[in-house]
């Protein structure tokens, strides 16, 4: 027998999640060192040293289960947003938030919008109960077009509309303004799950504060995450804020203990290391520059970009990704968010960004003289 043919059908048409090239991959299969991995919008300086030191001591009491409840993890939050206990839900990962969010109020059937290249977890959420994903053409520019997704939720009486700002793999954004109108336009019984997982790397003039929003949209739900700007990706922590009705329901579909410990503690001291965050923005800021002046000199198309990572145009941009690979640069190809000519580079320390701009030009400049490696 086929074991596949025992899950729904809903489950076997998931395409399964691709993720970044672990380095540890490409150093086995091209037995080279001093690989660049700029294809997962990691932090280039680590976690801080403060969360480092939390982590240390957290794994002293490794034996013990964690807090269920997160209370002093929720507590910083608290202190930092104004919010409740009450408002916040904690995940392994934000990933754990969109799936909770999916998991707590859709069931077979159920419409979601979202927008063409977003953020491939909104369809995998979607999909994995049986869901039916309306993706909406983007805008102009490979944004998200507000106005048509408020559409399609009215038209589909949609149960959730998930929306990232900024969203990746475009880094395109969304201003306040524009949020809010369709905040305005949309029904109280749609829920909207805002995923700001680049929140943090948002310039000056664009910044915005979702959090007071939630008292006028009981609807909203807030997604952050510690494994971006905070430098904590391995240890998969995140949180949602949502009105507290919305937020007793994602957390009866968590496990009790989905936030392990050590990354409790990281998660408070991370929280408290505002200058790390500040530090992070500031290289984040140059290196982004360096990219997109690397770019532009390379005369290469990109998506100016609101996060820690930029996506470029390129003709054969699977043979690009592979030469790049070849090189010891790994970045990532985003052909499974319908733009097959485009590979996103994450924005790295100066030397890896030089390193990723010059293996952009021998690659180019290999393909141009028609060598085959
Ligand atoms: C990276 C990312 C996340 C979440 O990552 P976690 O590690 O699960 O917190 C969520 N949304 C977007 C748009 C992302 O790029």
């Amino acid at each position: 027998m086929n074991y596949c043919d025992l899950a729904p059908s809903y489950i076997r048409a998931i395409a399964p999640y691709q993720p970044g090239k672990p380095i540890s991959e490409l150093e086995r299969e091209l037995g080279i060192t001093g690989i660049v991995k700029l294809a997962s919008n990691e932090n280039p300086l680590g976690a801080s040293p403060a969360s480092v030191a939390a982590m240390q001591e957290a794994i002293k009491t490794i034996a013990l289960y964690p807090d269920g409840n997160g209370f002093e993890l929720k507590d910083a939050l608290v202190k930092r947003y104004g919010v409740t206990h009450a408002n916040i839900t904690l995940g392994n990962g934000s990933n754990d938030l969109l799936e909770f969010a999916a998991r707590a109020f859709l069931t077979v059937g159920d419409k979601v919008v979202y927008s063409d290249h977003a953020f491939a977890v909104y369809a995998l959420a979607t999909q994995a109960v049986g869901a039916t994903g309306i993706s909406v053409p983007a805008a102009k520019g490979f944004g998200h077009d507000l106005p048509a997704m408020l559409e399609a939720a009215r038209d589909n009486k949609a149960k959730i509309v998930f929306i990232a700002n900024p969203n990746n793999p475009t880094g395109t954004f969304l201003s306040a303004d524009d949020l809010l109108a369709f905040m305005r336009g949309l029904s109280p019984e749609t829920l909207v799950m805002l995923d700001e997982a680049y929140n943090e790397y948002l310039p000056e003039d664009k910044r915005y504060d979702s959090v007071p929003w939630m008292k006028e949209f009981p609807n909203l739900i807030i997604s952050r995450t510690f494994s971006k700007a905070y430098g904590l990706a391995g240890l998969r922590v995140g949180y949602a804020l949502a009105h507290e009705q919305v937020t007793d329901m994602m957390n009866r579909v968590r496990q009790p203990f989905n936030v392990n410990s050590v990354a409790q503690a990281a998660a408070v001291a991370a929280l408290r290391d505002v200058s790390f965050v500040k530090k992070t923005f500031e290289l984040n800021r140059r290196g982004m520059q360096q990219i997109t002046d690397g770019l532009t000199k390379l005369g290469l198309e990109y998506i100016p970009s609101f996060g820690n990572f930029v996506a470029f145009r390129i003709g054969n941009a699977t043979a690009m990704y592979r030469r790049l690979l070849e090189l010891g640069v790994i970045v990532r190809p985003i052909a499974n968010y319908g733009m097959p000519d485009w590979l996103r580079v994450s924005i790295g320390l100066e030397s890896e960004n030089a390193k990723f701009l010059g293996a952009l030009e021998k690659a180019i400049n290999q393909q141009v003289n028609g060598e085959n490696k």
